[in-house]
C-alpha cells in the first residue's frame, strides 16, 4: 500500500470551509451535513487531511468498479484529453464508437446500439422515451422498491421515498410489488410461491392498468439501492414473458448491477433474460468520467431507423468518457475483473459475511452475490422488526448513525441505507482487503447488536 502523504489538516479546513460557503450538496439539508474533506484516492482506499485512510465499502456510489486511479485508466484519459478532449455528439469519435462496441459486445442478446447520457437518470430518461415512442403508450410500470435516477421521469418511477417529495403526480408513473421473500408483500412461505404471487399481481397490475396504454416496466435487475434482493429463479423471465403477451416493453436498469458488480458482466446474465433496453452508467468507467447509457434491441433501433429519436444531449458520447470507458472494459477483460467479483462473493465476502450473522443478533438477513451485498439490520429477529423504522430521520435513526460511526472509526466507509448496510467494494478487492472490511464489520455491527432484543 503507498505511504499517505503528510497530513495536512489546514489544507482540509480550507477544501471543508469553500466546500461548506459554496456548494450546495445533492439529496441534504445543507447546514445539517458534515462532508468529510478528502485528501486522495487509490485501489480499494481514499483517505482525508488528517492521515485517517478508509476501506471504501461502497465503492463510491457503488461505481469504482476496478477501485479508485487504475493507471490505465487515468492514462487513457490523459491520451484522450492530449489528442481530442471533446467533440459534438453527431460524429463519429474513435473513442466513442470504440466503447459502443465494446459495450455492445458485451450486452446480452441483440442490444447492439448503443445511446451515450452522462450518467444513470439520463440513460433511464431515455429509455422511457424510447419505449413510449415505440409502442405509442404513456405508461411506465416501475417497482416500490428501486432508485432509477434523480431527474423528472427517473425519479417519478422511483420507488424510494425520495419520489415523494418530487412526485408531480406525472401521468403514467404506476407502482407494483416485486418479490422479496424476508418482507413479502405477498405473504409467501417460500421462494416458489413469492416468485408465483409477484407474477400473478404484476398480471393482475397490467389488466387493471389497461395493457394498450402501457409503453414499459423497468426493473433493477437486482434491485441496489432498495436493498440488494436478487430476484427469485423465474421471476424475471415471468416478467418478459408477461411484457411479451402485452406488447410491453422490458427495460432492465443495471446503472449499479452492470460491469461486473454481480460477477457477470451483466446481471441478467444470471437469470437468462434479455431485456428490450438495458441502462447503465457507473461501473462503465467506474465513474472516472460521468457516462451512461441505453443498449438497445434491434426492434427498438429499427423504430428510429427512418424516423429521428427525439432526445440528445450536447456530451452524448463525450470522449473523455468514452476513452475512460474503452480502458476500463480493457482492463477488466485484462485483469479478469468480473470474474474476480464472482469468486470473492462466493469465497470471501458471502461466507464472511453468513459468519458475520451467524454470530450478531442484529443481523437478519444477508443477501448478494459477487462484490454486491447487503446485511439487514433488525431489533428483532423473529419479527424481523427493522433496526430503524423505514425511511427515518434524526433520533429515530440513531442506531444506523452510530453503526455506520463505529465503521469509519475502524477505518471502513460502509454504505448504509435505511436498516441496511451494503458491503459493495470494488469488484477487484482483494481477499485481504474483504477480510479488513469484514473484521470491520464485525467490530461495528457489536454496538447493532445492543439495539436488540437479545442484548
Ligand atoms: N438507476 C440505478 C439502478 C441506480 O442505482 C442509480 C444511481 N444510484 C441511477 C439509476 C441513477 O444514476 P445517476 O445518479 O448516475 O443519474
Amino acid at each position: 500500500m503507498t505511504p499517505l502523504p503528510s497530513p495536512d489538516p489546514q489544507a482540509g479546513a480550507a477544501v471543508k470551509a469553500a466546500d461548506r460557503a459554496h456548494v450546495f450538496h445533492s439529496w441534504s439539508a445543507q447546514e445539517l451535513i458534515d462532508p468529510l474533506a478528502v485528501a486522495g484516492a487509490e485501489g480499494s482506499y481514499f483517505w482525508d487531511y488528517d492521515g485517517n485512510r478508509y476501506l471504501d465499502f461502497a465503492s463510491g456510489l457503488v461505481f469504482t468498479n476496478i477501485g479508485y486511479q487504475h493507471p490505465k485508466v487515468v492514462a487513457a484519459i490523459q491520451e484522450q484529453a492530449g489528442h481530442l478532449a471533446t467533440f459534438a455528439p453527431a460524429f463519429a469519435v474513435e473513442a466513442r464508437s470504440e466503447a459502443a462496441r465494446l459495450i455492445a459486445e458485451r450486452t446480452p442478446g441483440d442490444l447492439d446500439k448503443i445511446f451515450f447520457t452522462n450518467g444513470g437518470a439520463e440513460a433511464v430518461e431515455n429509455a422511457i422515451r424510447m419505449a413510449r415512442v415505440h409502442t405509442g403508450r404513456p405508461k411506465v410500470l416501475s417497482a416500490y422498491r428501486s432508485y432509477h435516477g434523480g431527474t423528472t421521469t427517473a425519479i417519478n418511477v422511483t420507488g424510494d421515498p425520495r419520489r415523494w417529495a418530487n412526485d408531480s403526480g406525472a401521468a403514467g408513473a404506476v407502482h407494483f410489488w416485486t418479490p422479496f421473500l424476508y418482507r413479502s408483500p405477498f405473504y409467501s412461505a417460500d421462494e416458489a410461491e413469492e416468485c408465483a404471487r409477484a407474477l400473478e399481481h404484476l398480471e393482475s397490475t397490467v389488466r387493471f392498468e389497461g395493457p394498450g396504454t402501457i409503453a414499459a416496466v423497468i426493473l433493477e435487475t437486482i434491485p441496489g439501492t432498495a436493498g440488494i434482493m436478487p430476484p427469485p429463479p423465474g421471476y424475471l423471465a415471468g416478467v418478459r414473458e408477461i411484457c411479451d403477451r402485452h406488447g410491453i416493453v422490458f427495460i432492465l436498469d443495471e446503472v449499479m448491477a452492470g460491469f461486473g458488480r454481480t460477477g457477470k458482466w451483466f446481471a441478467t446474465e444470471h437469470f437468462d433474460v434479455v431485456p428490450d433496453l438495458l441502462t447503465f452508467a457507473k461501473g462503465v468507467n467506474s465513474g472516472y468520467v460521468p457516462l451512461g447509457g441505453v443498449a438497445i434491441s434491434g426492434a427498438i433501433a429499427e423504430t428510429f431507423a427512418k424516423r429521428p429519436f427525439p432526445g440528445g444531449l450536447t456530451y452524448s458520447g463525450h470522449p473523455l468518457a468514452c476513452a475512460a470507458a474503452v480502458a476500463t472494459i480493457e482492463v477488466m477483460a485484462e485483469e479478469g475483473t468480473v470474474e474476480h467479483a464472482a469468486r470473492i462473493g462466493e469465497s470471501v465476502l458471502g461466507p464472511g459475511l453468513r459468519e458475520l450473522a451467524e454470530r450478531h443478533p442484529s443481523v437478519g438477513e444477508v443477501r448478494g452475490m459477487g462484490a454486491f451485498w447487503a446485511l439487514e439490520l433488525v431489533r428483532d429477529r423473529e419479527t424481523r422488526e427493522p433496526l430503524v423504522p423505514y425511511n427515518a430521520k434524526g433520533e429515530e435513526n440513531a442506531p444506523m448513525a452510530a453503526f455506520a460511526a463505529e465503521c469509519r472509526k475502524n477505518g471502513l466507509w460502509p454504505f448504509v441505507n435505511m436498516n441496511r448496510t451494503h458491503a459493495v467494494p470494488p469488484c477487484n478487492v482483494s481477499e485481504a482487503e474483504a477480510e479488513q472490511g469484514l473484521a470491520a464489520l464485525d467490530a461495528a455491527l457489536a454496538t447493532a447488536d445492543e439495539h436488540t432484543t437479545a442484548a
